[in-house]
């Protein structure tokens, strides 16, 4: 069946699930289907979800997976959305600084060099995003009218922020590497969730106000993909 179909394609049968879906992962077409749902109602299923797919399809080539890195001079790495080239360089003490476009790493030894690299940058990163998200957090918090009981940034795998009922904010510090209006968004949407604990449409209506164009913010969240 997956021949018929222009893209690469995997079609996995499953009794766990009762309804037919569909995931787009790094350019791979992904459809879970009942065990019983007979190959003519798959494939009008897949049919039916042509424009969705071609439309995934098309953002992730825009935005490709990042290959893994090898923390070497030369490298791209993003910050708040804009891109910059490792340097390494030797010298007394280790260091991260950002100059004309370059991201500086000073080591003070050469043994260890990717690890050591790769730490070095994990914490400027974490210090960034603690210092970006703490200030953009307390203007927001203005804006929107609330008061947070804190705001901690740490490492989440799958998810950009959070808000206790406590009031408690947390912020993945992978955010630092999205533009600006991307983090904006993602401290604006867990503030207004000191007013309404969950995604009613009371809630997006209040986010809507502060961000008018969170459909994109939340679209852009989802097919780029933020690591080091
Ligand atoms: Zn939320």
């Amino acid at each position: 069946m997956t021949e018929e179909f222009a893209y690469p394609l995997v079609v996995t049968r499953t009794r766990r699930q009762k309804t037919a879906s569909i995931r787009v992962v790094d350019g791979i077409v992904k459809v879970t289907v009942p065990r019983t749902l007979s190959d003519r109602h798959v494939r009008e299923f897949i049919w039916k979800s042509d424009a969705w797919i071609q439309k995934k399809l098309q953002l992730q080539a825009e935005c490709p997976v990042p290959q893994p890195k090898n923390f070497v001079s030369g490298e791209i790495f993003p910050f708040l959305g804009e891109p910059y080239r490792l340097r390494v360089v030797q010298g007394v003490t280790s260091s991260v600084n950002l100059q004309n476009n370059k991201l500086i790493v000073t080591v003070c030894e050469e043994a260890n060099g990717e690890p050591l690299i790769k730490s070095l940058l994990e914490n400027w990163y974490l210090t960034q995003a603690r210092d970006q998200l703490r200030a953009k957090t307390q203007r927001y918090a203005r804006t929107v009218g609330v008061t947070p009981a804190s705001v901690t940034v740490k490492s989440y795998k799958a998810r950009w922020g959070s808000c206790s009922v406590r009031g408690d904010l947390s912020f993945n510090w992978r955010l630092i590497l999205a533009p600006h209006h991307i983090v904006d968004y993602v401290v604006i949407h867990e503030l207004c969730h000191l007013l309404e604990h969950n995604h009613s449409p009371r809630f997006w209506q209040l986010v809507s106000r502060h961000v008018p164009g969170w459909k994109d913010c939340r679209a852009w969240l989802k097919v780029n993909h933020l690591s080091i």
